[in-house]
């Protein structure tokens, strides 16, 4: 409420400038910490870590708007988990859990730079690939399918157990309008990959 020139600021002040109030907290404050508690979980999944599917689209919406503006390529990779459903009905869903959390921890070990990698929701990851061509973002897919394929999460019941993922890609073209447009267009390829029998990349036919 005062107008000035300097100050020095202490914990939970507030600076008005126009409109727009900003208020500080001093690093390491209970009120701070609070807020990043808040912001991570709104941004993150809480099982696996990875950016819930609502910060991805985000991300993926701003990556699109980038891209555009500087011709770009912009390549979207869909993975889904293949029969997951028994190893849940089998040896339960904690078990699951596991292996979820496995196959995340691999998705960020393998990522590109400038790439990045989100839960979408249950068993299906999304990774979004800047500066790859379609050869490389088949070769990376490929990758990923042969690393998760010979992973075993060895779970806290002593169990060993294994799984495949399938995956979809689709190239960013001109011709879509939203991100929307690109998922449905991986998502049609992920189809395609569990079609023709799981463990396998397809690509999309436009890409
Ligand atoms: P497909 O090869 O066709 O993808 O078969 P699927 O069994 O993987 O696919 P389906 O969609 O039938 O089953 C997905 C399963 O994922 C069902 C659901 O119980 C499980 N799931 C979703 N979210 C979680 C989770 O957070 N933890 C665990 N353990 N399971 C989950
Ligand atoms: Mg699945
Ligand atoms: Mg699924």
């Amino acid at each position: 409420g005062e107008p000035i020139d300097s100050a020095t600021l202490k914990d939970g002040d507030r600076i008005k400038l126009g409109d727009t109030v900003l208020k500080f907290f001093a690093a390491g404050s209970l009120e701070s910490d609070y807020h990043q508690s808040l912001v991570a979980r709104a941004a993150f999944d809480d099982l696996t870590q990875l950016y819930n599917r609502r910060q991805f689209i985000l991300h993926l919406s701003k990556a699109i708007e980038v891209a555009q503006g500087r011709a770009e390529p912009l390549i979207l990779v869909l993975a889904d988990l293949d029969h997951f459903k028994p190893i849940n009905d089998t040896h339960g869903h904690l078990a699951g859990d596991e292996v979820l959390k496995t196959v995340s921890m691999l998705l960020r070990d393998s990522l590109p730079a400038r790439a990045e990698v989100g839960r979408l929701g249950g068993e299906e990851f999304a990774v979004l690939l800047r500066d790859h061509s379609v050869p490389q973002a088949l070769e990376y897919a490929e990758l990923l399918r042969a690393r998760i394929a010979r992973t075993i999460t060895h779970t806290s019941h002593g169990l060993a157990l294994e799984v495949t993922c399938s995956f979809g890609i689709a190239r960013w073209l001109d011709s879509y309008r939203t991100h929307s447009d690109l998922l449905r267009a991986a998502d049609l390829a992920l189809y395609e990959a569990k079609a023709r029998g799981r463990n396998r990349v397809a690509l999309s036919p436009g890409s």
